[in-house]
């Protein structure tokens, strides 16, 4: 621990921060006191006299003029307008709404970029982010391992909308560079951590591949006018907590709100986190296609979400690390995958990767793991496992989601993911018989003699 108080300032290195603290009141603080107060000087709604930010419930404004009106239509989505030095003119929840707009304040903060736009679930802010930066003909390059809806979006429906998407293995560099080859490509989307199987990508090299296809992009255009790839990354399982990977060379984060930012697996929401060029066309695109955050949903991440994800993910971690070696040691099992075991296939990268704010390694609280035997067996074996979970246990639920103050387990191939065919998961590496692990705030012991139980019968 010496070692640990000798190298580190006091303040940590720019890059493991939370994002720019925009008043001289956060930048005295560390980022998890900031996270717990929140960003609550905002043009959204001044509310000094509360301790907890307010929940609004209206669906449309009162305008007080004709002129009023027009001039909050003519704000709206407008490059020339920001919403967040001045005061937005409200009209419509669906356009901008007070409490959601706050949480999309701190959530900027939070990941370290512009602007957040929020959505409905997951799949609304995947939807967006992804709807305002293709166009028919263009090509979506993306990791072949992905969550199951995601993958769902891109194989039944952007074909319908003429957008072509090339699966591919993001961490292979040949394969990267010659998916970015072609003039059409102009998104690269992938999950780090990978759902479920845990797989980390490098960003920095991600980066360094892309800046060399808008390059020679641009070489080709000669000075014409040409789009660029934006790169898009899922951080649903890292958090901000974890990672932040728009500081480490990444333009778009995208986030399902129902997990580990609201933690509390009450309700669903999504968002968007990237340059403030993107705004005016995420505002647009859920004005247009519907599916707003509900501000009750907003209000749940200010007032519990936020404020106790440091805390939560640290206890996850720690309890992923015990529970990781504990299942790394069963006969049972085959392989874990758990980004904090140095076995892990991209433990080095992720441990330069995935840092809390604090600068310490967060490897966070998913794990994922595959039974021994023939893949019938492992199957067999798993199925049996988690049936036994669903009826004795306590400390753990059969459920899908994640990111929980419980801890929830669930078999991919068969649910989260079936989405995938099965000749595409095997491709994509997952097992028949993997099975996700979410650990919640339980104590270890109690999940270890869980998982104990239940894999003597698997
Ligand atoms: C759950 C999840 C989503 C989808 O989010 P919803 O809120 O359920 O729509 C997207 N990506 C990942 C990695 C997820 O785990």
């Amino acid at each position: 621990m010496s070692r640990r108080r000798a190298a580190r300032p006091r303040r940590p290195a720019v890059a493991h921060r939370y994002g720019r603290v925009a008043t001289p009141i956060e930048e005295r603080y560390a980022p998890d006191t900031v996270l717990v107060h929140g960003k609550f000087r905002s043009r959204h709604w001044d509310y000094s006299d509360h301790i907890v930010p307010p929940v609004s419930a209206s669906a449309a404004y009162r305008l007080e003029s004709v002129g009023r009106g027009a001039e909050g239509f003519l704000e709206f989505a407008n490059p020339e307008f920001s919403r967040v030095t001045g005061a937005p003119i409200f009209i419509y929840d669906r356009l901008d709404e007070p409490t959601r707009g706050m949480l999309e304040e701190n959530l900027a903060l939070a990941e370290g970029g512009d602007r957040a736009v929020c959505f409905a679930t997951g799949m609304a802010a995947i939807s967006a982010a992804l709807g305002v930066l293709l166009r028919s003909g263009d090509r979506l390059v993306a990791h072949r391992m992905l969550y199951g809806c995601t993958y769902s979006l891109f194989e039944n429906w952007y074909p319908r909308f003429g957008i072509k998407v090339d699966l591919i293995d993001v961490s292979d560099p040949v394969a990267l560079a010659a998916a970015l080859e072609g003039d059409d490509v102009m998104a690269l989307y992938f999950e780090s951590p990978s759902n479920p199987t845990l797989q980390v990508i490098d960003f920095a090299a991600v980066r360094r591949a892309v800046t060399r296809a808008n390059a020679r992009r641009a070489r080709r255009a000669h000075g014409r006018r040409h789009r660029r790839i934006f790169t898009v990354v899922d951080n649903t399982f890292a958090t901000p907590f974890c990672q932040r990977p728009l500081g480490q060379g990444i333009d778009v984060v995208v986030h399902s709100l129902t997990k580990n930012l609201n933690g509390f697996g009450t309700d669903m929401g999504g968002v968007v986190v990237g340059p403030r060029m993107l705004e005016p066309d995420l505002l647009l695109y859920r004005k247009d296609y519907g599916a707003p955050l509900a501000p009750r949903g907003a209000w749940s991440l200010l007032a519990y979400g936020l404020p106790s994800l440091p805390v939560r993910v640290r206890a996850q971690q720690r309890t992923a690390m015990v529970v990781a070696r504990f299942l790394e040691r069963h006969r049972r099992v085959r392989r874990v995958f758990y980004p904090g075991l140095p076995s892990h296939p991209q433990h080095a990268l992720a441990r330069r990767q995935m840092r809390d704010p604090d600068g310490r390694f967060a490897p966070g609280g998913l794990l994922y793991f595959t039974l021994r035997g023939t893949p019938a067996q492992a199957r067999r074996g798993g199925e049996r496992m988690m049936n036994h979970i669903a009826k004795h246990s306590l400390a753990i639920t059969l459920a899908v989601s994640l990111g929980q103050v419980r801890t929830l387990i669930e078999h991919p191939s068969s649910m989260t993911h079936a989405a995938l065919p099965p000749k595409e998961q095997v491709k994509a590496g997952l097992d028949p018989g993997g099975v996700r692990l979410s650990i919640g705030l339980e104590h270890p012991k109690d999940l270890i003699a869980d998982l104990r139980e239940a894999l003597a019968r698997a």
